[in-house]
């Protein structure tokens, strides 16, 4: 291990970070984090035309949200700054500049229609175009052309790009942590386009020499720049520079597992793929985010920690500190990890189930406030949580759980009404109101303990019962305990509801 742990996470803000981009985000933090390493954020805003306001902020919003930190970034600064790619748009021309003068890179002064005419002509035969060893000789590039000609292109301006010179029929061998040792033949590699006329460099480039300016130990990131692997160790190579450990993060896939997990699955299948809601800026669409879908960020982190790694043992709930303690890039999978949106919701549900009474109670009634308008008793939230929250996954479900609480049931449910309302039912519960009149302590158990003996001397039907009951005190065959819901309604109440829904019944 080198002895400076450094890693980036280096999104380009084209868009909102899919949940795949805050898994590497997630795994950078954590190798650093376990290794006493420094996290950077990078910007890598090269592409103008793909560039989309509002990305950054949102990708910088949705890390913090996860608690991911970094130690040097845009907001953090740092001394290896600036950390926005267009901000150092000035180093770059030298590097593509060295790599000419070393013969490692070329000019083409190719017109785009004549490589898109080379790309059909090679499509009809069901071939690739490849600008490499095979084609460069017949190209307008520098290759072919004496020193004046060159001169005379960059005099008059004719657009050009910088092209790496792709060595011929040589293999490239390259050590990848989690993939182990991967060769390719070079004659499948194009000659990527490094550098553009316009000033700006492309995403290898950058990206390369970034890396090596701000000392990067390991560059970990999403299987999809496995590809771009030899490029950029010939690049290194070419350079002189000494190369940073590579490690490639398996690709998340779909839940059927057929295929990788896109930005447009989330809301198409019925769940989230960005952490936070985001509104397109030119088309004003909206794809969903788990933070607004009720998602607690710690659920969220944990359940991507385990999409693609693994602890070694069956330890499925981990907090950020317990990650960074058992994290380690070898127990990192190669093949594609099938993303559960089912399990998603269970890891919040263990999260939920975490909080205590009193803190899950002040969230609900947050809740209550801004979306049904009520202010209820700290006391009676408090109590009504601690009997229902085993039952739901998310803060807003606790709502159709248990809304009866707050409202008396206006409607009954006509199937129970059919299955659990008999003849002798109005006589027994109105039998059963005049006999909790009589309770001075009117606590679950006490209740029950009435309940119980009632039907007992009466020789009744535990079951018939309380189904009566609990269809005229909640409107439905649903909720916890009726001893529990009574003592939460109080005595007042739930005698109310038992007479008002007797005389509902019987018209
Ligand atoms: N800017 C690239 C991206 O958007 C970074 C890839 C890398 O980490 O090298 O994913």
């Amino acid at each position: 291990m080198p002895k400076n742990i450094r890693v980036r996470f280096a999104p380009s803000p084209t868009g909102p970070l899919h949940m795949g981009g805050v898994r590497t985000a997630l795994y950078n933090y954590l190798f650093a984090k376990s290794n006493g390493g420094k996290m950077i954020l990078r910007i890598e805003d090269t592409d103008q035309s793909r560039f989309v306001p509002g990305a950054e902020h949102y990708i910088m919003e949705s890390l913090a949200w996860c608690g991911i930190q970094f130690d040097e970034g845009v907001s953090e600064g740092g001394s290896y700054g600036p950390y926005r790619q267009s901000e150092r748009k000035s180093i770059y021309k030298a590097y593509a500049d060295q790599l000419i003068q070393t013969g490692n890179a070329y000019y083409a002064f190719d017109r785009t229609e004549d490589l898109n005419e080379l790309r059909k002509q090679a499509e009809a035969k069901k071939k690739t175009f490849i600008y490499n060893a095979q084609t460069r000789k017949t190209l307008r590039n520098s290759l072919n052309m004496n020193d004046d000609e060159i001169k005379k292109h960059l005099m008059e301006g004719t657009p050009y790009v910088v092209r790496f010179m792709i060595p011929e029929n040589i293999c490239i061998t390259m050590n990848d942590l989690i993939r182990g040792r991967v060769t390719v033949k070079s004659e499948t590699l194009d000659d990527k386009v490094l550098f553009k006329s316009d000033g700006m460099p492309t995403y290898h480039l950058a990206n390369i020499v970034d890396d090596h300016l701000m000392e990067i130990s390991h560059v970990i990131r999403g299987e999809e720049w496995l590809p771009s692997l030899p490029l950029h160790v010939l690049l290194y190579e070419a350079f002189g520079w000494e190369k940073p450990q590579f490690a490639h993060l398996p690709l998340l896939l779909k839940p059927d597992g057929n295929g990788k997990l896109s930005k447009r699955d989330g809301d198409r299948l019925g769940f989230p793929v960005f952490p936070l809601q985001w509104k397109d800026p030119k088309s004003g669409e909206i794809s969903s985010g788990y933070r607004e879908n009720g998602y607690y960020p710690d659920a969220f982190v944990n359940m991507l920690a385990l999409l693609g790694w693994n602890p070694g043992n069956d330890q499925e709930l981990f907090s950020m500190t317990e990650l960074i303690e058992a994290f380690s890039l070898d127990r990192v999978g190669k093949s594609g990890s099938k993303f559960d949106p089912e399990k998603a919701k269970w890891f919040n549900h263990q999260y939920l189930i975490q909080r205590s009474d009193k803190q899950l109670a002040s969230e609900w009634k947050q809740w209550l406030k801004t979306e049904k308008n009520l202010e209820p008793e700290s006391v009676k939230v408090v109590k009504i949580v601690s009997l229902i929250k085993e039952r739901v996954n998310f803060v807003k479900e606790l709502w159709d759980e248990a809304s009866f609480f707050f409202e008396a049931p206006e409607s009954y449910d006509e199937k129970v009404i059919k299955k659990r309302w008999k003849t002798d039912s109005p006589e027994q519960m109105e039998n059963l109101a005049t006999l909790l009149d009589t309770l001075e302590d009117f606590t679950a158990e006490k209740i029950d303990e009435k309940i119980k003996n009632w039907i007992a001397d009466n020789e009744l039907s535990m079951g018939v019962i309380m189904n009566a009951l609990r269809l005229l005190l909640v409107g439905a065959a649903k909720g916890p305990h009726l001893g529990d819901i009574m003592e939460v309604l109080g005595k007042a109440e739930s005698i109310k509801r038992i007479r008002s829904g007797i005389k509902t019944l019987l018209n």
